[in-house]
């Protein structure tokens, strides 16, 4: 990369309207083979825009540590992935299940019928029981964590001791 490779702006092509083109001083550069202002050296290059999305790895550092469960995964382009769950977040909807996954610990929504080993999930969720109404998670969300000696949340616990938000 050279230095003046720090001049160019990722903009709209203005002959074809494709939104593939780097602009530097009045040079404008296209991805687009069929466009005049077509050029190779950027279309090799990895497309600033699509890179924050597919190529950079997830980080963080959510850890299910002893609930974790291994999901092992067959897309919608038929890619297998493997991913690691938190069993306690596990839950289900209508065909989905939704799971909070390492390394980010965000929830996710998993068609059911995409999960190779289906097995260890329906064990998974057959071991945490019967799910928390609306009502009563939002409790358990509120005073989790805390040593609350709320007597209300205490039989919520006991009543679903695998529940985790
Ligand atoms: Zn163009």
């Amino acid at each position: 990369m050279g230095l003046l490779d720090m001049f160019w702006s990722v903009c709209k092509c203005p002959a074809c309207g494709t939104a593939m083109a780097r602009k530097r001083f009045s040079t404008v550069q296209c991805r687009n083979p069929g466009c005049v202002n077509y050029s190779a050296q950027w279309q090799s290059t990895p497309d600033p825009t699509k890179k924050r999305w597919s190529q950079e790895p997830l980080r963080g550092s959510y850890d299910p540590g002893a609930d974790a469960i291994e999901l092992s995964y067959v897309n919608f382009f038929g890619d297998k992935k493997s991913f690691k769950g938190n069993k306690k977040t596990l839950r289900v909807r209508g065909k989905h299940v939704s799971v909070c996954l390492a390394p980010t610990g965000r929830r996710v929504a998993l068609d059911r019928s995409r999960i190779q080993n289906a097995a260890d999930v329906e064990a998974a969720l057959k071991e945490l029981g019967p799910e928390p109404s609306p009502k009563e998670a939002r409790l358990l969300r509120e005073y989790m964590g805390e040593d609350a000696e709320i007597a209300q949340y205490l039989e919520l616990r006991k009543k679903y001791p695998g529940w985790a938000p």
